[in-house]
């Protein structure tokens, strides 16, 4: 078997996803599983599709056209390349946007195709990562759109904890419903969908604070890893079905203090160490290239990372009950961005369970 390698328990997933949708079905709420962390990878998918949601939601298109077979609308989270139009309007049913050039692309290339391609317009709610903010554009946007004819605007949506960290609240979802009521009004449409946001927003669920009219949720860390907001455990879900393990290749005792002139490291940084004597010392045949050591916790808490480089993750292993040895495999729980490196790298394996 290979090592290293992503040790993936689908049951685990499985359960996460039926608990979950089980929650957002109970409040009027569909589940756009967010597939973007398996690089395409259909088992993984079918976990999610096994566990109950109501869509295949993927960041880029080229995993959605993996998915092509599994009977579910598929939506494409990422705003489109205009270069990528036609491969959209293919493999996609519902597409986020925010660029009214884009959709006049997407409903050419629809027309073309003899499809309708439904898009959800992305509105900034202070993130500031995709979506409109000003008000008399979002109007603009909403009039392009309605006057396209192989293009449906089937919803609104907006984002939360991506790129300034903003967290959901309250009102800031009751101004969305709010946007929803104007554009319903202004020009007499029925707008469907308000997607809410993704695994952050199910926070709000213990307070009550989601606003009726909120009737979707794009959720992708929550269902794998188990997480929500500020990536702190959901209670009752797993978040230990991603495992990492990797292999031994050297275990040494040796100095915890370098001996000689002290420059920069691989990582390009001068790093201060705290003597602590002669400690046993384990070399893991992982590096930066698969995963930042920041990304890992050891299962056995008696392990200590000291860092990586490329392709070597150094560990202090002195005070483990468990003599490691070379060939050992030591296992690690990961974080959503260490995870998602690893199913990226194709130097990791994957086996799943
Ligand atoms: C990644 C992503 C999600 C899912 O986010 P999670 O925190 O994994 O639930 C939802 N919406 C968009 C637009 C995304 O890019």
């Amino acid at each position: 078997m290979k090592f290293p390698r992503l040790e993936i328990d689908l049951n685990k997933i499985q359960h996460n996803t039926e608990i979950i949708t089980r929650e957002c079905h109970k409040r009027g709420i569909s589940v756009a599983g967010v597939t973007k962390l398996f690089s395409g990878d259909k088992r993984i998918a079918k976990a999610l599709v096994d566990g109950g949601v109501d869509w295949i939601a993927d960041s880029r298109v080229e995993n959605l056209k993996r998915f092509k077979d599994f009977d579910l609308p598929k939506m494409l989270l990422r705003q489109p390349m205009l270069s990528q139009s036609s491969m959209v309007v293919k493999y996609a049913d519902v597409s986020l946007v925010s660029e009214q050039v884009v959709v006049k692309k997407l409903d050419k290339v629809a027309q073309k195709q003899g499809k309708l391609l439904n898009v959800i317009l992305m509105i900034e709610s202070g993130d500031l990562r995709e979506g409109i903010f000003f008000k008399d554009e979002i109007d603009e946007a909403v009039k392009d759109i309605l006057s396209m004819d192989n293009v449906r605007l089937l919803g609104i949506g907006t984002n939360f904890n991506c790129f300034g960290g903003v967290k959901p609240t309250r009102e800031k979802l009751m101004n969305l419903i709010e946007i929803r009521n104007e554009i319903q009004t202004e020009f007499g449409v029925s707008i469907e969908i308000i997607s809410g946001g993704n695994s952050g927003t199910l926070g709000l669920f213990k307070y009550d604070a989601i606003p009726l009219g909120i009737n979707q949720l794009r959720l992708g860390a929550s269902l794998s890893l188990g997480i929500g907001l500020d990536d702190i455990g959901i209670e009752d879900l797993h978040n230990d079905a991603f495992i990492l393990a990797t292999e031994i290749v050297e275990r040494r005792n040796k100095p915890s203090v370098p001996i000689g002139d002290i420059g920069a490291n691989s990582s390009g940084k001068q790093v201060n160490f705290v003597d602590k004597g002669i400690r046993a010392r384990v070399n893991c045949a992982i590096g930066r290239q698969d995963i930042q050591p920041e990304e890992m916790e050891p299962i056995d808490p008696d392990i200590e990372i000291l860092g990586a480089s490329s392709d070597h993750l150094i560990l202090d292993v002195t005070d483990s009950p468990i003599y490691y040895k070379v060939g050992d495999k030591i296992r690690f729980r990961i974080s959503y961005r260490g995870c998602l490196s690893c199913m990226t790298s194709s130097y990791v394996g994957k086996k799943f369970f």
